[in-house]
């Protein structure tokens, strides 16, 4: 029987890519077999999914093949569905077999959150993965189509965004854009065409700076985004949304972006969670677990003043390096290094040549903010692909 430990990492998102990379440069020949388990073959860029979903970008700029981005003689990549994390036996059942572990790393993401309002997990759609992004954008596309077929359905053509945090304005900014191109290609009147974007919190982009989000509002409602703020949604119907208001928007699309959970199978496995996210140690392990490390949307940790960390590619990748140097060390028997986050800025976007950022402690908007973003990914792209990736799912211009 091999000796050698096993290590099995459960998604290749932003924490599993950075893990398996970090996990493959410092382990030494034969001092580990490392798996990796991915739903798809693709590792795909989360952060870039509003733009695809609303039709300003292609597919192919959001995802590279996994196999690109690791060395397959030094890990094993395994295509698979994870239905079950067995704790007690130290397995995972996969849709296909099941793989045994004596270091696991946890890094499935996270799933939408509906908070049980009534209709959405049944008529909203989300922006999550490449599958759910492609069938919003035909969605969207083929209420104009059948609009002209049909021009009484007028709901056709109201489009509601549930959730105006990151993703919620940075979709609605792309969809705002979008909208005039489609308006050409059906011959549509643009001023037929609504945009909802509806948050129950006080403002849009909580967290953010006032005076950016006074900045990302105004260029917003300028490309025809209308606003419901402080309103919640109480229930989401195969006709749209009701508001806690009680005004009823009709639209043939929802998207809801309001909120995200940790993963269900963390939750399954008997990890006690707060909305599916466990509450780590300093080491990423996870509590009474020495072996088991999560990261990145599964874990919570919390900064110097008690808050929690909100889930973002950003801590996650930061999670992927420390836990894959933390699992070596356990494995030669030397000391962990506690996880310590630096918070590198934000930056949101809100289309084409706008953007608002907060980075080195000033903050930036328009065509400034922009280019940061653009710099922020290409970074990422040099990060987990070198200057080929970059080149080849850059986005310069
Ligand atoms: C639209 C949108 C925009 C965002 N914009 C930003 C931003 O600008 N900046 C930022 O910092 N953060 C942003 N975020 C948040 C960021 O994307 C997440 O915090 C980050 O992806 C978390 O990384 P992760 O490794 O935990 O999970 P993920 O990156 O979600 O990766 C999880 C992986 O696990 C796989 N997986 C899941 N379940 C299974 C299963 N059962 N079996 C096998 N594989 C499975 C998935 O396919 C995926 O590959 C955004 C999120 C969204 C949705």
């Amino acid at each position: 029987m091999s000796t050698i430990p096993k290590i099995v990492i459960l998604g290749a998102g932003y924490g599993g890519i950075l893990t398996a990379q970090r996990l493959q440069k410092e382990l030494n020949y034969n001092e580990a077999d490392v798996t990796l388990v991915n739903r798809h073959d693709y590792h795909y860029f989360t952060t870039h999914l509003h733009m695809p979903a609303a039709g300003t970008d292609s597919i192919d700029h959001s995802r590279v093949s996994i196999s690109r981005l690791i060395d397959e003689f030094k890990i094993d990549l395994v295509k698979s569905n994870v239905q079950e994390i067995r704790l007690s036996d130290k397995k995972v059942v996969l849709q296909d077999g099941t793989l045994s572990y004596d270091y696991l790393i946890i890094a499935l993401g996270g799933e939408p959150e509906s908070f049980g309002i009534p209709g959405l997990s049944d008529y909203a759609m989300t922006i999550r993965s490449i599958n759910s992004v492609r069938m919003i954008r035909q969605h969207i596309e083929y209420q104009f189509a059948m609009f002209k077929a049909d021009e009484s359905r007028t709901d056709r053509l109201n489009f509601v965004v549930g959730g105006a945090g990151f993703s919620g304005v940075e979709f609605v900014a792309e969809l705002a854009d979008r909208i005039p191109k489609l308006c050409k290609e059906y011959d549509v009147d643009p001023n037929m065409v609504n945009v909802y974007n509806i948050e129950a919190a006080p403002t849009v982009l909580p967290g953010f700076d006032p005076d950016l989000v006074e900045y990302a509002m105004e260029v917003l409602r300028k490309k025809g985004v209308q606003f419901k703020i402080g309103t919640a949604i109480k229930e989401c119907t195969p006709s749209g949304v009701v508001l806690a208001t009680g005004e009823e928007i009709k639209s043939a699309t929802v998207v809801w972006t309001g909120g995200i959970r940790g993963n269900r199978l963390v939750e399954a496995a008997g990890f006690e969670t707060a909305r599916g996210r466990v509450k780590v140690d300093e080491y990423l392990r996870a509590p009474g677990h020495e072996r088991v490390f999560i990261i990145g949307d599964n874990s919570l940790m919390f900064n110097p003043e008690g808050r929690p960390y909100p889930p973002t590619a950003q801590i996650a990748m930061q999670q992927g390096v420390v836990c894959a140097q933390n699992v070596v060390a356990a494995i030669r028997g030397k000391e962990l290094k506690k996880f310590i986050f630096s918070h590198k800025g934000t930056v949101a976007s809100l289309g084409k040549g706008e953007a608002i950022a907060s980075a080195f402690g000033k903050k930036y908007t328009g065509w400034v903010a922009a280019q940061l973003k653009k710099v922020v990914d290409l970074r990422y792209l040099l990060t987990i692909g070198g200057i080929p990736l970059v080149l080849r799912k850059g986005r310069f211009f």
